[in-house]
């Protein structure tokens, strides 16, 4: 281990993390990413005096476009740490059972597609904007209009912001890709760069073309609506018109979140749109919000990543491990 394997891992994770959210056209699996991701973590927290501000382990992640208009997040879009197996889940579990014994938590799909932040203002659509890097983000309102399942005006006059995914169905993609290919056009990797690609068009006839959806799971007001998990949350922002995922579920334990793990795993395939992993949230809001935050990932909430699986899908001269 040393401060030359350190480098070149830098150099290697900062020229992923370029195709993968400048040019939306990632080279290598996420796995293998995220693999490398560790190693430079690992060296880091043996080594702190090697960590620099510039080191990929210091960033959310995705550049901001010259081309679109920036918009400065109310509230910091931040990402989630990761998890890979059940150990750490445990560890995870244990941290906050340490504060809060009696903790229950929400698990959702981890939809694969790109961070979305709505904003409304008088119960209409004020405008939506990528994550961006965490503080800026982009200006994205003129193709989130063209998203049919997210609503232009709701039922609420006060400002509100709702947070959510947007994504590509496996079936866009596949049609999206054999029209690509019959033109003669470079393919996209996987629905994920495909949407994310979409939504940083400045003609928006393309992405009202490209089949586009949303999922929405996260109000960083809710308390202020009267929510006080949240569960109550999502059904809050469902009642108001927004698509939140059907397969999320209230677990009471630890247990029952490796179960829903172990089930989401099985079910994987069949669902309609990609997933990398599970989010499991804490469920009461004030716990959360005395949980707190790392400056990168909240504490109170955990992605679990799938390991790779066996099939080894050949696109274009590019070879994916999915
Ligand atoms: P992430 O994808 O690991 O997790 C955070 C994101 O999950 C959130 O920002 C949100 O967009 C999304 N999400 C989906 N469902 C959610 C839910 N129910 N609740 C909350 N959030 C939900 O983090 P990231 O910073 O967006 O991306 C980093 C990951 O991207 C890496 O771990 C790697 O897998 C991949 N990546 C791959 C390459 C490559 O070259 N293959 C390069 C860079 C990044």
């Amino acid at each position: 281990m040393t401060l030359e394997r350190l480098n070149e891992i830098k150099k290697l994770l900062n020229e992923y993390n370029y195709q993968y959210y400048v040019l939306d056209n990632p080279t290598v699996s996420d796995q293998e990413y995220d693999r490398l991701m560790q190693e430079l973590q690992s060296i880091e927290a043996k080594h702190p005096e090697w960590i620099t501000a510039d080191s990929p382990s210091q960033r959310v992640g995705g550049e901001v476009l010259d081309g679109f208009q920036k918009v400065t997040h109310q509230r910091m879009m931040l990402s989630l740490g990761n998890i890979f197996n059940e150990d750490e889940l445990r560890e995870f579990d244990d941290r906050i059972r340490e504060i809060y014994p009696q903790v229950e938590y929400v698990c959702e799909l981890k939809i694969d597609g790109l961070a979305v932040s709505l904003v409304y203002a008088n119960g209409q659509l004020s405008y939506g904007a990528t994550r961006g890097d965490g503080t800026i983000g982009e200006d994205i309102t003129h193709n989130v209009k063209t998203i049919k399942s997210i609503p232009l005006a709701i039922d609420y006059q006060g400002d509100f912001e709702v947070r959510g995914e947007i994504y590509m169905p496996k079936k866009s993609f596949e049609q999206l890709n054999e029209q690509r290919q019959k033109a003669g056009e470079p393919l996209f990797a996987n629905p994920r760069n495909a949407a994310a690609g979409s939504v940083r068009q400045l003609d928006s006839r393309i992405a009202a073309k490209r089949g586009l959806d949303a999922f929405l799971y996260m109000v960083p007001t809710a308390s202020d609506v009267g929510c006080q998990t949240h569960k109550e949350a999502l059904d809050y922002i469902s009642k108001l018109g927004f698509k939140t995922n059907p397969m999320t579920r209230v677990c009471a334990n630890i247990q029952e979140v490796w179960q829903f793990i172990m089930e989401m795993t099985e079910k994987r395939q069949s669902l309609p749109y990609e997933i990398d992993g599970i989010v499991i949230k804490v469920n009461r809001l004030d716990w959360q919000e005395r949980l707190g935050y790392t400056a990168k990932v909240p504490k109170w909430a955990i992605a679990y990543k799938f390991p790779a699986e066996e099939v080894i899908t050949k696109l274009k001269d590019i070879i994916f491990t999915i």
